[in-house]
């Protein structure tokens, strides 16, 4: 099948055969990779090597941390405003779609001054504001965006400018799918179950003089420095997600990297909007054009009674996990990096037959 899933979503069948491989028996040790001590030497080069190769991919200067955690990227909604802001402080939030909307309210929690900085949107989430709407606060400790808002198909194409203030993005959803200058950012950080991997682990990086000031309540295991400190292992690490994270980066380096993948994206996302576009109304992407997501594609039918035998008909051809969220309904296509050009030919394909026999 093709699996448009928005997450856990399709790995690159190449890394998910060499897993199958050592799953056994990893690199002749006798044991399966699931069973290695994370202390022994064989899973300290698996994080040591995955460390070294994220590094390189997305060009990670030596002063900042990465870090690979459990606890999903919701935990960091509240793990960043705990390590990054007191409770009397502000900070300031961007809310463009249903994740950073998340985030916000858990810092609400522990930190006072929660600032909303986009105007309330006025057809649901369906673009970034101008620059000219930010309210951003002067005295903030940080500004806080979701590069790439899953359930609404928004993403941002540029990094916003912050006027010096530290910035932190959730790319859950877009992460590695183009080169980012990472000396923009004060924390980048995203769930692995989309562009990279297994659910179950989550990837923060992170600046080192933004360590070490976490507020009294953090628990250990919410706090980056002393993650950091221990290189990801206080506890016992996610070593199975980290070792298929380790396989993926390998995986990118060797097929040309994030500026490759970039090229792939923009014209996987740009066949699937011209289809929609060009569709004659029949198909309707709801995001307006300049905050149009590459990763996750929500359209709606112009008749939405025919939405179900759309996925039904699509499933029938192999094409699966192309409904919308739950939150919004529709459809939507999801295509990381591991879903090819011909992949989303063959949805525009049925896509255009499928207006053929029910328009
Ligand atoms: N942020 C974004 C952009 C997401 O898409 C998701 C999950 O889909 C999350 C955060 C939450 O991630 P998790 O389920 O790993 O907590």
């Amino acid at each position: 099948v093709i699996n448009f899933a928005a997450g856990p979503a399709k790995l690159p069948p190449t890394v998910l055969a060499k897993a199958q491989a050592e799953l056994l028996d990893y690199e002749g040790c006798g044991m399966s990779v699931m069973e290695l001590s994370h202390r022994g030497k064989e899973f300290t080069k698996i994080i040591k090597d995955a460390e070294a190769d994220i590094r390189e991919l997305m060009a990670i200067p030596d002063n900042y941390s990465i870090l690979f955690l459990q606890g999903g990227a919701t935990t960091n909604f509240a793990a960043l405003p705990l390590n990054l802001a007191g409770p009397e402080d502000t900070v300031d939030y961007m809310i463009t779609g249903s994740w950073s909307k998340k985030a916000a309210e858990e810092a609400t929690k522990y930190v006072k001054n929660v600032n909303k900085v986009l105007p309330k949107p006025a057809n649901g989430f369906t673009e970034i504001p101008d620059k000219s709407e930010w309210s951003l606060s002067p005295d903030a400790k940080y500004v806080y965006y979701c590069d790439n808002e899953t359930v609404h198909g928004v993403e941002f194409s540029t990094v916003p400018e912050t006027n010096g203030v530290p910035l932190i993005a959730d790319m859950s959803s877009n992460f590695l799918s183009r080169p980012v200058d990472v000396t923009k950012f004060a924390v980048i950080y995203g769930g692995a179950q989309k562009n990279i991997g297994p659910a179950g682990m989550t990837i923060v990086i992170i600046r080192n003089d933004l360590l070490g000031n976490a507020q009294a309540i953090t628990p250990t295991m919410l706090d980056y420095s002393v993650m950091a400190k221990n290189g990801s292992m206080y506890n016992t690490p996610p070593c199975f997600a980290i070792y298929m994270a380790g396989l993926v980066f390998r995986y990118l380096i060797d097929n040309g990297g994030l500026a490759a993948y970039s090229k792939k994206s923009d014209a996987k996302s740009g066949a699937l909007y011209r289809a929609i576009d060009g569709s004659d109304g029949f198909y309707r992407a709801p995001v307006e054009e300049k905050s149009r997501s590459r990763m996750n594609i929500p359209f709606r039918l112009s008749k939405e009674e025919l939405e179900p035998v759309f996925l039904e008909e699509a499933a029938k051809k192999g094409m699966v996990q192309l409904k919308g969220h739950r939150s919004v309904g529709g459809i939507r296509a999801s295509i990381y990096n591991a879903i090819t050009e011909e992949e989303v030919s063959t949805l525009i394909d049925f896509m255009d037959e499928f207006k053929t026999t029910h328009a």
